[in-house]
């Protein structure tokens, strides 16, 4: 109790402050309240309320900024206590908040100049005000926080933010600008630009000379959401035919946007992304760093995009595995010591494997080298859980030179990206993406003919389909009639559908 009392000691010439910055948990940022009591007492500059090894060095870093801008903190008390106390704050974006929050505290700024106004950037012992991981996270706080109105950030990184309604952004590069935005002696320039990105959204499908059936089952992809496989030999054009995807899907709404750019602040991406991401992770990755832990993984990096795993019964069982969950739920749940967080994972798959380990199985002119269990092994990588997944799967060949020469040029993405656009519209009327159509809502959204459907249920029985394979089928034919704007699926529909299904033996059964 005596120690107590003579630590607090008078507080009669107590001085205080209270401003706002943020910590990032995840890809999302939460509110943390900067309050500074500046007292008598032993002198010294304490950070309380659980801080990391970060934010307790920011005390040091702090204190040089502000003497090298002129300031020198006063032999006596200080506390600075981050709210709510049982949030963890990590990472050195505290800094300016500190610094700033001290400042008004000793009266060198104006007492409530910090009202409303979130403030993150980390600060060099000069007083260069630093990059921040998540800025993006940060300004959506700002702008969904009715208490805030502007946001204080790094300078450099005010330029390629999206944009956000009811928040003023203030960019500055240091501590002194800092001061002076607070005394009201400067003001910054219009910040809040909007930036914009270059068509740069993959391969154009006028590009790929020949794999028309590809090219159908990726339009189909695109307008019903639904997952892809394709089997084909090395040097199909698999990966190029992939990174088409993109350029077919529509552009993103204003909230997609925000959702793509928040994540790729989070990854500290060179430049903020502001279109869908194309994502392919090579086969070796960890399961951690494709699904996510105290960063986002791969899977969320896709999210509004394509993830492309090209060799994909290269990759660990277990990373699949779990893919099946993430597909399922359209998130990731990160559990950790201490560290609780969901990841947004909405993203179209595609998964492209060769026919064989060799590669050279059913290529003309090409002699496979591999046993029939090795081929079964291989193709069963494929099945399963993750297969039921799957609504596209279709075989590739190689385009013999001579044929490509022939070819006329195919449609571009654009033309194609037109329908996709106006099949998703009808599909929003029904309220979900084909790819979630499954039971009674599938078979009622149908609107076939009393033939076609009995046409239908021949070839399922007769080709012994399972109920799971069956719908699948009735999906990507339902996809096919919103293409072409028919409110009916047709036969011919159900044709085109069964041939972008191709059989991989034993796999395929598991369907
Ligand atoms: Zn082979």
């Amino acid at each position: 109790v005596y120690v107590g009392l003579f630590l607090v000691g008078p507080v009669k010439k107590s001085m205080r402050s209270q401003c706002f910055s943020s910590t990032l948990i995840g890809v999302e940022a939460h509110l943390v309240g900067v309050e500074v009591v500046i007292s008598s007492g032993l002198p010294g500059l304490t950070v309380v309320g659980l801080p990391d090894t970060a934010v307790t060095e920011a005390g040091a870093r702090v204190r040089s900024a502000l003497k090298l801008t002129g300031v020198n903190l006063p032999p006596r008390r200080m506390v600075v206590n981050l709210s709510p106390a049982d949030l963890r704050k990590s990472g050195a974006g505290f800094d300016l908040a500190l610094a700033l929050g001290l400042l008004e505290a000793l009266g060198e700024i104006p007492a409530g100049c910090l009202a409303h106004t979130l403030v993150v950037g980390e600060l060099s012992l000069g007083g260069e005000v630093r990059r921040v991981r998540g800025v993006v996270s940060y300004l959506a706080l700002a702008a969904s926080t009715t208490a805030l109105r502007r946001i204080v950030v790094p300078f450099e990184q005010v330029a390629g933010l999206p944009r956000w309604d009811g928040v003023d952004v203030v960019g500055v590069s240091t501590l002194e600008q800092a001061i002076q935005y607070c005394r009201g002696e400067w003001i910054p320039v219009a910040a809040g630009v909007v930036p914009t990105q270059g068509p740069s959204r993959g391969t154009d499908l006028a590009e790929v000379r020949g794999q028309d059936l590809a090219k159908l089952a990726l339009e189909i992809a695109a307008a019903g959401g639904h997952h892809l496989a394709m089997v084909g030999p090395p040097g199909c054009g698999k990966s190029l035919l992939a990174s088409c995807l993109p350029g077919l899907l529509p552009p993103l709404t204003d909230a997609e946007e925000r959702e793509v750019a928040v994540i790729s602040s989070v990854c500290e991406e060179e430049q903020l992304l502001l279109q869908r991401p194309f994502r392919s992770p090579g086969s070796v990755i960890s399961p951690s760093a494709l699904l996510g832990s105290f960063r986002p993984g791969e899977v969320t990096r896709a999210h509004r995009g394509v993830l492309f795993l090209d060799e994909f019964p290269e990759f660990r069982r277990d990373a699949l595995e779990s893919l099946r969950l993430v597909l399922e739920e359209g998130q990731v749940r990160v559990s950790r010591a201490r560290f609780q967080t969901t990841y947004p994972a909405h993203f179209t798959l595609i998964c492209a494997m060769n026919p064989c380990p060799c590669g050279m199985a059913s290529v003309p002119g090409e002699v496979c080298q591999c046993s029939s269990r090795q081929v079964a092994r291989y193709r069963g990588k494929l099945s399963g859980p993750l297969l039921d997944r799957l609504d596209l799967l279709v075989g590739l060949h190689r385009v013999p030179l001579s044929e490509l020469h022939d070819r006329p040029v195919s449609e571009s993405s654009q033309c194609v990206a037109q329908r996709v656009g106006q099949a998703r519209e009808i599909q929003m009327l029904r309220g979900c993406l084909n790819r979630d159509l499954s039971g009674d809502p599938l078979f009622s959204y149908l609107n076939w003919s009393r033939a076609d459907q009995k046409f239908a249920l021949e070839v399922g029985d007769s080709t012994r389909l399972s109920m799971r394979a069956f719908q699948k089928w009735l999906r990507v034919a339902r996809t096919l009639a919103d293409l072409e704007g028919t409110d009916g699926v047709s036969k011919q529909h159900l044709l085109v559908a069964r041939s972008l299904r191709v059989t991989l033996g034993s796999g395929e059964q598991a369907a």
